[in-house]
């Protein structure tokens, strides 16, 4: 299947996140934890114009899972969802997601800066995986799409079976360096840690299964 490329920008981003400095990289968790709340917000205020749809709290939740054997991370959540359109425009692009489309060449060489003071949005996955899924069904639609990616190369998106409306994001975490170990990410306890710090004030719950091995 022919791949899709990128724009520009987003191409650029994606190779500021591809050679992230290690300290930074953590705050993946906090930008796929705060767009699974995003969608769950997205499907409350949608509730309360439709009639359809009813809002009932505990729906609503994310989910963490760590998988050491596969080297994945999967972050599930039951927000509204994207169409094969909005995986193209929101994933395909990168977001309209203000302050990079505002920064110049010269502080994109300093990706510590940009990491560090914006949010880097979704491509921050990046940072520490190199195969990226995103599975997700809108409320929109009856048929679920999954986007997927390797990085600067593009990215394809196909038509799958999901039961339920929202998004499952998995990330096949980076493998190991001699200079450098991505098992934090793959570590219950760890990523307990990494969420405490950065997503301690999400308003739904986070579970986190622990895979036996
Ligand atoms: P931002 O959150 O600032 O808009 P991101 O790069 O984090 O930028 O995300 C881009 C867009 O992708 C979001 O605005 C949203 O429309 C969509 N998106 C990302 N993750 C999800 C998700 N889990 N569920 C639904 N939509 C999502
Ligand atoms: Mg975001």
């Amino acid at each position: 299947m022919a791949k899709k490329q990128f724009k520009a920008e987003s191409k650029r981003l994606l190779e500021l996140m591809i050679n992230s400095i290690y300290s930074q990289r953590e705050v993946f968790l906090r930008e796929l934890i705060s767009n699974a709340s995003d969608a769950m917000d997205k499907m409350y205020y949608r509730s309360l114009t439709d009639d359809n749809l009813t809002f009932n709290q505990e729906d609503y939740y994310i989910k963490v899972i760590p998988n050491k054997e596969e080297r994945t991370l999967q972050v599930i959540d039951t927000g509204i969802g994207m169409t094969k359109e909005e995986l193209e425009t929101n994933l395909g692009t990168i977001a309209k997601s203000g302050s990079f489309a505002f920064k110049n060449d010269t502080e994109l060489k300093d990706g510590h800066d940009i990491i560090g003071q914006f949010g880097v949005g979704f491509y921050a996955a990046f940072m520490v995986a190199d195969k990226v899924t995103v599975i997700s069904k809108s409320v929109d639609s009856d048929q679920a799409y999954q986007w997927e990616s390797t990085g600067t190369d593009g990215y394809t998106i196909i038509p799958v079976d999901k039961e339920h409306v929202g998004t499952e994001i998995i990330l096949k975490i980076k493998e190991n360096t001699d200079e450098d170990s991505f098992d934090a990410f793959l570590d219950e306890y760890q990523l307990q840690e990494i969420i405490k710090k950065y997503s301690d004030f999400i308003r739904y719950p986070i579970k986190m299964d622990i895979t036996k091995s």
